[in-house]
């Protein structure tokens, strides 16, 4: 496991290529699932780590077998997952990190219809799913550098009645994370899944979800 969270580690900054083939660079994903809100000295996090994220972030790495990808999203891929921190930065400049139960009690998420649901507790997740999440964790609070120290991870069962996600990042929607008395929304599906779009002008490419050209005023194709 040291080994794959190395590995995971040294591929952000690198492209690779999501399920519908598109080129998909793992910073431009990283910026839209992560969202940082910032009040005085307090400072709140929330990332959101969809299905995919594995593959984009795994699917070009000899070290990890694309089985092994398929492994991790197919843990994960019935839960909505979330990282979490809040923090207040204090005079002398040390970090005091929301506690794991607090940040429980205040996390929910409000998906595009307006209904609420809360993180399931450890006892409701699968101990496969669990674990996975713990072994993992190191990982992600190396992202996050010093911060990391506060982090904390948050599942959500988020389904239609005929158990389907209602969550689905290559979907249109919207859902908002709220914890720490801040909302955090998120907009589907994710700019960086569309295929781009390319101006009739010049030829350039253009992000999938413009419809016109900001240098042409062209409509895209
Ligand atoms: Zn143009």
């Amino acid at each position: 496991m040291k080994k794959l969270l190395m590995v995971i580690t040294f591929l952000i900054g690198f492209s690779s290529f999501c399920q519908e083939n598109i080129k998909v660079d793992v910073v431009d994903y990283i910026k839209e699932v992560q969202i940082w809100k910032k009040q005085g000295n307090n400072m709140s996090f929330t990332f959101w780590i969809p299905t995919s994220y594995w593959e984009i972030a795994l699917k070009d790495s000899p070290s990890v077998s694309p089985g092994y990808v398929n492994y991790i999203s197919s843990l994960f891929q019935d839960y909505v997952f979330i990282c979490a921190l809040d923090l207040e930065i204090n005079t002398n400049a040390t970090m005091t990190y929301t506690l794991e139960q607090d940040l429980r009690n205040s996390i929910s998420i409000v998906d595009g219809n307006g209904m609420d649901y809360f993180p399931l507790e450890n006892d409701q997740i699968t101990e496969e799913v669990f674990l996975m999440s713990e072994s993992l964790s190191p990982m992600f609070a190396q992202m996050l550098g010093q911060m990391g120290e506060g982090m904390h991870f948050y599942f959500f069962e988020i389904k239609d009645k005929q158990g389907n996600n209602i969550i689905d990042e290559y979907t249109k929607g919207e859902f908002t994370v709220k914890h720490s008395n801040h909302d955090f929304k998120f907009q589907l599906p994710l700019v960086c899944l569309l295929p781009p779009k390319t101006c009739p002008k010049d030829g350039a490419e253009m992000k999938g979800n413009w419809n016109y050209c900001p240098f042409h005023g062209e409509k895209l194709e």
